[in-house]
């Protein structure tokens, strides 16, 4: 199968206002004011033309995928598989094989510690992490490493949230079988020099996993040039339903990984002594998938593709900008997070007023921030917080609700002078 480019808009600045309409939910009020939605690095909103694959997929073709000769099933295969294309697309797959649906990233580490880390690393092996990582890509191998015997090692970010890249590539050695960085981090926003951590792995014969959970909202991906084994993305962070994700895995891995679960559809023949299983990809989709959901993932992927991904990088990197300067005008804000490169995530304490009580105060104002440890606790141990106030942005968020957050700020530490 071969690749088709994915179409870009090459320059055209975003439209935000009328964007903005494209999400239903973003008209909503809260406590009699606009919603400001600075959430989306926990999950995003949903634009029209998600919800209506979605519903036209129910309403016009549901049938079960991949079994029937009958016209409905045909449809709703045709339509699962086209996006199954689309992401293979999105990501510069060579090969739509290498296109697995699974729950999200949380399943898809999950995924690949039981089949390759199960197969493949064994008592006293190396997995090296970062210390930035989210739990998904934390405790997987945690749990790998209990079930094998295998070391997990941690490499240390600076005061930046940067990698200490020497003190990574003094990790990778003999027994290292597996490296799992995050793209970008969901809870300092920094992007990872991968053009760099990459290649210092594969010289090494290293196979590399890349958690682009917070990378496919913001930027375009290319899991060819980033030469990585394995990419994860999640459906509702990037516009798409929840229980939706793909994992890509490099084609010469398809047939020298075991089954993940066992079941319908990932088989070519049962009988009780043998099971033949089927080829990639679904050999690892055993069941009926989530069929609506990799409907309304390819639909979203077509929605940011329109928009432009290199408009929408622009765009966020300009917002990021002025959200980190507007916060610095207060003297009581401590920016954790400060990566060289960041992607639009402003992770901050407010001195003297716990971040519980910032977000329910800025709720009351109908801003929705995340406040806690963002599932990076080793994350806020290394800052040395118990939490953080997170406010995330996404390309429909204006400079309008940058300025509602600060006054929110104000009012806070109005009420806790
Ligand atoms: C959200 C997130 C995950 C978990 O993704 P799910 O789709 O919720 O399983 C993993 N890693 C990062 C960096 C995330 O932001």
């Amino acid at each position: 199968m071969s690749v088709m480019p994915t179409p870009r808009t090459p320059t055209a600045a975003l439209d935000v206002d009328r964007i903005r309409t494209d999400f239903p939910i973003l008209s909503r009020e809260m406590s009699g004011r606009p919603l400001v939605y600075l959430d989306n690095a926990a999950t995003a909103q949903k634009p029209q033309a998600v919800l209506d694959a979605v519903a036209g997929y129910y309403r016009g073709h549901n049938a079960n995928v991949h079994r029937g000769v009958h016209t409905l099933s045909m449809e709703a295969t045709d339509a699962y598989e086209a996006a199954r294309r689309k992401i293979q697309s999105h990501l510069g797959a060579e090969r739509v094989e290498s296109i697995v649906f699974l729950r999200g990233t949380t399943e898809a580490v999950n995924f690949v510690a039981q089949t390759y880390g199960r197969s493949r690393i064994t008592a006293g092996d190396e997995i090296v992490i970062s210390a930035m990582e989210h739990h998904s890509n934390i405790v997987p191998w945690q749990l790998l490493c209990e079930q094998v015997g295998a070391v997990l090692k941690v490499a240390p970010i600076d005061d930046n949230g940067d990698i200490i890249v020497e003190q990574y590539e003094k990790l990778l050695g003999e027994r290292t079988r597996l490296v799992a960085l995050a793209h970008i981090s969901n809870a300092l926003g920094t992007i990872n020099p991968l053009d760099t951590l990459v290649p210092l792995a594969r010289r090494r014969g290293i196979p590399v996993l890349i958690d682009g959970a917070q990378a496919a909202p913001h930027t375009a991906i290319d899991v060819r040039a980033l030469d990585c084994d394995f990419y994860t993305i999640s459906g509702h962070k990037v516009f798409a339903p929840t229980g939706i994700g793909a994992l890509y895995i490099r084609p010469e891995w398809l047939d020298k990984l075991p089954p993940y679960q066992g079941g319908g559809e990932m088989i070519r023949s049962v009988t009780f002594e043998k099971t033949e299983y089927a080829p990639a990809p679904a050999r690892f989709e055993a069941g009926t998938p989530n069929i609506a959901g990799a409907i309304g993932l390819g639909a979203a992927l077509d929605y940011i593709n329109a928009l432009g991904l290199d408009a929408i990088e622009r765009y966020e990197h300009d917002l990021l900008d002025y959200g980190t300067a507007q916060l610095a005008t207060l003297p009581q804000v401590r920016m954790i997070g400060t990566a060289r490169r960041k992607a639009s995530v402003l992770s901050f304490e407010l001195q003297g007023v716990h971040p519980h009580d910032v977000g329910t105060i800025l709720d009351q104002q109908g801003i929705a921030i995340r406040t806690g440890h963002h599932c990076a606790q080793p994350v806020m141990d290394r800052f040395g917080v118990p939490a953080t106030c997170r406010a995330s942005l996404a390309f429909y968020n204006t400079r309008a609700e940058i300025d509602a957050l600060v006054a929110g700020l104000r009012k806070v530490l109005e009420l806790f002078a």
